[in-house]
C-alpha cells in the first residue's frame, strides 16, 4: 500500500533467517523434501521474499491457499512446482493448468472440471488427492479415495501427483488423534497400491506433523509457521532450532510525564499508579495488532527493557509505561523480536490474545512496510 514511508513504523523481514529455518527443517526431515507454505503473503513476511528465501535453504516446492497467490508466485518468475492446497472454483480450473500448478482435489466436480481444462488446453493435469482423515476441513472421505483416485489416474487428461492428509491437532504432543489420522491415511495408500496405483507423492505432515510426528513425513512435508521462525505451538518449542524472521519495530512518538491516578486511553480503562512516564508508539490495531494488547499484560521493548502497554491500543497508536526510563521520542520500540538481551516472540504476544502466533503475523497489515535486513 505504501509507496513513500515516513512512520518509522515496519516489519524488519530476515530473508537469512527463513532460509536457515528451511535448511534445519530438511537436515530434521531427510529424506522427505520440503514444501514451503507461503500463504497469507508469506505468513505475513511478504510472499515473494518468503518463497526466495525458502527455495534457497533447500525447499523444492511452494504451497499456497488461493489460485491467486500460485499466479504471484508464477507471476514473479518462480517456476518451481506450486500446490494449490484446497479446491479452487471452477473458472480458475483453465488458468491453473496453464500454469503448470498442482492442485489438490476432493470432488468428482473438481476431477471433471480439471480434466476438461487440460483438454482444452492440450495438457496434462497435476493432481493431489486430498483425503479428510478427521481434520473435516475439505478432503474426500477415505472411503471415496480409491474410486476418486482411480478417476484421476485413469485419464490421460490428468496425473494422480499426490495423496494427502491434513492434521488437527499435531501441534500437540499428548494429542492421539495424528496417529489416528495416520492410520486413516495409510490405509487408503495401502489400498491404492492394492490396486497398482502408485507413483504419487505421500504428504501429511504440516510443521507441527514434521516436528512432531516423525511418522507422517513420507516424501514431503508442508511447512508454514516454521519456515518463518515461530514453532507451532509452544509445546513443540525447541524441537528444531527456529529463528524469528520477522522484527515489528517503530519508535518513540511523543512522550509524557503524568502524576499518579491519570488515566490512560478510551475508556480510562488504565489509570497510573504513580508519576511515570507514558510514550506513544505509532502502531495500533489498523496495523494488525490486537486492540487488547495492553489490557492482557502485552509488552514492549522500549531502552533495552520491557515495558508494559497500557490502556486500550487504538486504531493508529498505543501507549506505554515507561515508568522512570530515560525515553526520548525517535528511541527504538519492538513489538516483536529482540532488543538488547529479551525478545517477544509471536507466540508469547498470542498467549495473551488467546490466539496462536500464526495469526498474530498473518494478520500484519498493509500499511506496516516489509523491510528485507541482512546479513544472510
Ligand atoms: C497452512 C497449511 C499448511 C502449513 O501449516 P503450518 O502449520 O504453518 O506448517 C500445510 N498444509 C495445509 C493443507 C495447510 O492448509
Amino acid at each position: 500500500m505504501t509507496t513513500r514511508s515516513y512512520r518509522p513504523t515496519r516489519a524488519e523481514i530476515a530473508p537469512g533467517a527463513i532460509r536457515r529455518n528451511v535448511e534445519r527443517i530438511g537436515v530434521l526431515v531427510a529424506p522427505a523434501a520440503v514444501c514451503a507454505v507461503v500463504k497469507g503473503d508469506g505468513y505475513g513476511h511478504g510472499i515473494v521474499t518468503a518463497a526466495s528465501a525458502a527455495l534457497e535453504g533447500g525447499a523444492t516446492w511452494l504451497g499456497v491457499a488461493l489460485a491467486e497467490e500460485a499466479f504471484v508466485l508464477r507471476d514473479a518468475g518462480f517456476t518451481v512446482p506450486v500446490l494449490l492446497l484446497s479446491e479452487p472454483v471452477a473458472a480458475a480450473w483453465g488458468d491453473l493448468v496453464a500454469g503448470d500448478i498442482d492442485v489438490a482435489v476432493y470432488s468428482q466436480a473438481a476431477i471433471d472440471a480439471a480434466q476438461s481444462a487440460a483438454a482444452s488446453a492440450g495438457r496434462v493435469a497435476a493432481l493431489h488427492l486430498k483425503v479428510d482423515t478427521g481434520m473435516h476441513r475439505v478432503g474426500c472421505a477415505p472411503g471415496d479415495a480409491i474410486g476418486l483416485a482411480h478417476a484421476v489416474h485413469e485419464s490421460p487428461r490428468s496425473r494422480l501427483a499426490g495423496l494427502f492428509t491434513h492434521f488437527a491437532t499435531a501441534d500437540d504432543p499428548a494429542s492421539m488423534y495424528p496417529a489416528i489420522q495416520l492410520e486413516r491415511y495409510r490405509q487408503v495408500d495401502d489400498a491404492l497400491a492394492d490396486a497398482g496405483i502408485g507413483g504419487y507423492l505421500r504428504h501429511a505432515a504440516n510443521s507441527a506433523g514434521a516436528i512432531a510426528v516423525a511418522g507422517a513425513r513420507f516424501d514431503l512435508v508442508r511447512c508454514g509457521i516454521a519456515c518463518y521462525g515461530i514453532a507451532p505451538s509452544p509445546a513443540l518449542q525447541g524441537r528444531v532450532e527456529l529463528e524469528p524472521a520477522l522484527r515489528l519495530v517503530s519508535a518513540v512518538s511523543h512522550v509524557k510525564r503524568l502524576g499518579g491516578g491519570e488515566p490512560v486511553s478510551y475508556g480510562c480503562r488504565f489509570v497510573t499508579e504513580r508519576e511515570t512516564t507514558v510514550i506513544t508508539v505509532p502502531i495500533g490495531y489498523a496495523d494488525g495488532l490486537p486492540r487488547s494488547l495492553g489490557l492482557n499484560g502485552g509488552y514492549v521493548l522500549v531502552g533495552g527493557r520491557r515495558r508494559p502497554v497500557v490502556g486500550t491500543v487504538t486504531m493508529d497508536q498505543l501507549m506505554v509505561d515507561a515508568g522512570d526510563l530515560p525515553v526520548a521520542v525517535g528511541d527504538e520500540v519492538v513489538l516483536l523480536g529482540t532488543q538488547g538481551d529479551d525478545e517477544i516472540d509471536a507466540n508469547e504476544m498470542a498467549a495473551r490474545e488467546g490466539s496462536i502466533g500464526y495469526e498474530i503475523v498473518t494478520r500484519l497489515g498493509p500499511r506496516v512496510p516489509r523491510v528485507t535486513v541482512g546479513p544472510n
